[in-house]
């Protein structure tokens, strides 16, 4: 059965008494090169876990090329919808969850190299990244559908407007490549705005290593919670406990101007920063 087609969405919904889930970010592809696409980009991974699979088009051609798929969707009503539009494979696992309330440790302790994959709703887009980047997990590589202007965001360069606290965290995990622009039209229903899918490769080094990730995530938090003042005063802001001299001296030391606005620094120097001023 072809997924990727509005009769086919419209009939398999009708079919099970459901309606499309607003609330849930539901835009389901309608053109069938975009979940074949994402599929082909999958590499070095033993398991693919699908976050948000609808009613499964980008989840079949998961099953194509890897060996195993753990889908985890959230709406109750297309747990069965799924078991017949999957019912050809038996190397897919689905489970009615929240991704965020799933402990994917657990879940994916025995299951080796993991590569995610996800067409998620643009409001929890960001959320889930940053969980999947923080979580530690051994991922191979993380392909997943976001907004364009999320794209241009992630792989935006210091000192452009785009450039902000989540493109920090991203360009500290791994690579970040555009891999497909999805006009608005290859959803059903079509959302406002055009979409993009990109893949983050985490680095095999690490660009850099700060001695406390939760100090170097709060000083990237602090410089663009205000991204307009100096970045000293972003910071004193932030940490008023932190001597004024003691955050002069540490932006100095890394070769800064004492006038530098954080939008200016590479990940490297946020994580060289949270270091001196955590001493
Ligand atoms: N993968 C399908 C496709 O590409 O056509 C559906 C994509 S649709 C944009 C997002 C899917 O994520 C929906 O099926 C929605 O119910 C599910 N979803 C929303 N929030 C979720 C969450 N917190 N955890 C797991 N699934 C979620």
């Amino acid at each position: 059965m072809e997924l990727c087609n509005v009769s086919t969405i419209k009939q398999i919904l009708e079919h099970h008494g459901l309606k499309m889930q607003k609330s849930l970010g539901q835009n389901f592809l309608i053109n069938r090169e975009v979940p074949y696409r994402i599929a082909a980009s999958v590499e070095n991974a033993d398991t693919v876990l699908e976050i948000g699979p609808g009613i499964g088009c980008l989840t079949k051609e998961l099953c194509e090329v890897s060996e195993r798929v753990i889908a985890i969707e959230l709406d109750r009503g297309l747990i069965p919808v799924l078991g017949e539009t999957l019912g050809d494979y038996d190397n897919v696992t689905v489970i009615n969850d929240d991704v965020l309330k799933v402990d994917l440790h657990a879940l994916l302790a025995d299951k080796g190299r993991v590569a995610v994959c996800a067409n998620l709703p643009y409001y929890i887009t960001t959320p889930i990244l940053m969980y999947l980047i923080e979580s530690g997990l051994n991922l191979s590589g993380i392909t997943v559908m976001v907004q364009n202007e999320v794209a241009q965001r992630l792989a935006s360069k210091p000192g452009s407007a785009e450039y902000g606290a989540v493109t920090v965290a991203v360009a500290a995990y791994g690579t970040v490549k555009k891999i497909l622009h999805v006009p608005a039209g290859n959803f059903y229903p079509a959302p406002k705005v055009d979409s993009a899918v990109i893949q983050i490769v985490p680095h095999e080094t690490p660009l850099c290593t700060p001695k406390s990730a939760e100090n170097f995530r709060g000083v990237v938090r602090a410089a663009f919670a205000q991204r307009r003042k100096k970045l000293s005063n972003a910071i004193s802001s932030a940490y008023p406990a932190i001597p004024k001299e003691k955050i002069a001296a540490a932006i100095e030391a890394l070769g800064l101007s004492p006038d530098v606005r954080g939008e200016r620094l590479s990940c490297k120097e946020f994580s060289d920063l949270s270091d001196l001023l955590f001493d």
